[in-house]
């Protein structure tokens, strides 16, 4: 499991000059200035060794490399020694973790105690000078996705809703050995992927069923994935609707577009959250219903009453309860249309 470990308090311990040494960086130093020829990975010029291109303010503990434009703290500069990138969180945090128990050990009783707080907030209160931004676009595009997994055609989906849907196998990077399924918040920009493991022999702790996106640090902005911030599927429903289906998943949601049930979203979990429910509302006539199918089991018992909670003071719910053990996907269409009715079918 990931190691608890506080940024910022972590740079402030660290002697910029020690890591060099440890890093086998030769420095001249002068007063609180250190220069050498630049020792980072991504320097492309570095065989050539033309100039000391590369200083550390010892005083204030950053760096920068005037060749190759590196510049950043001392986390950053170990986190680009180990051949890593600084704007991806989790290899950052790696880098950081590494550096803390090479020369504090393990995390004192103290910050232990301090500990009990999600990801995001260890993150932040690491980086609580760094801006954040939620949701935000991404700046790439996953590419060369298989469509014909057979993953995708066990689940019984067609290729036309393979295709709607944007979905396909990756079989390279963060997302090797899952299907991708692109996410977009209300106005449709794509702000991130999630990942289904194929294999569910794989599923483990540190390798879960789905992947969200994570955290990510770019040019000192924090960028931060919150699903509690939109529903899938709603950008593609042009509202305001006289019905609207709500379920748990995405292979829900999914599954009852193909079945005909076009107008359907998907809370990614089971809970509705605040800002969930007012999407929910503003998709809806002010007469108009929201049908909630959430999963016949506990978890579907909480995620139906906290849509009740969040969007029953605003629009008539109506509740499509599953009996025990069914879900969504699996309902075939005629055990659909026995709870939805007909004439929600587009
Ligand atoms: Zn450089």
């Amino acid at each position: 499991m990931s190691k608890w470990v506080n940024f910022k308090k972590l740079r402030e311990a660290l002697d910029f000059n020690q890591v060099l040494l440890d890093y086998g960086v030769e420095v001249s130093v002068k007063r609180d200035q250190a220069t050498a020829f630049c020792p980072l990975p991504g320097h492309k010029e570095r065989s050539k060794r033309k100039s000391k291109s590369f200083s550390v303010n010892l005083k204030r503990g950053i760096f920068q490399c005037f060749g190759c434009q590196a510049k950043g703290n001392v986390l950053d500069f170990a986190v680009l020694m180990d051949g890593r990138d600084p704007d991806d969180i989790e290899s950052f945090r790696r880098s950081a973790v590494q550096l803390q128990t090479r020369y504090f050990g393990a995390a004192t009783a103290a910050e232990k105690a301090d500990r009990g707080k999600e990801t995001v907030e260890e993150y932040s209160d690491g980086e609580e000078d760094l801006e954040h931004v939620v949701n935000a676009p991404l700046d790439f595009e996953l590419k060369r996705l298989d469509a014909e997994h057979a993953y995708l055609r066990e689940r019984g989906l067609t290729p036309e809703t393979i295709a709607h849907f944007g979905l396909g196998y990756c079989s390279r990077g963060m997302m090797t050995g899952r299907v991708v399924i692109p996410l977009h918040d209300q106005t449709g920009q794509l702000i991130g992927y999630a990942g289904r493991l194929v294999d569910e022999s794989a599923v483990s702790d540190e390798n879960p069923k789905y992947k969200l996106p994570g955290n990510r640090r770019k040019d000192d902005v924090v960028h931060e994935f919150r699903k509690s911030a939109f529903v899938y599927n709603g950008h593609r429903l042009a509202g305001p609707l006289a019905d609207l289906i709500v379920v748990e998943g995405f292979f829900g949601a999914m599954w009852l577009y193909q079945c005909g049930y076009a107008n359907v979203v998907a809370l990614m979990g089971s809970s509705c959250s605040e800002r969930q429910g007012e999407v929910l509302v503003d998709l809806l006539l002010p007469d108009g219903r929201l049908w909630v199918m959430s999963d016949g089991d506990d978890a579907g018992e909480k995620c139906g009453l906290s849509v009740l909670a969040a969007v029953a003071p605003h629009r008539f719910v109506r509740w499509a309860r599953l009996e025990t053990g069914q879900q969504p996907d699996n309902l075939s269409m005629e055990a659909l249309a026995a709870v939805l009715g007909n004439h929600l079918l587009a």
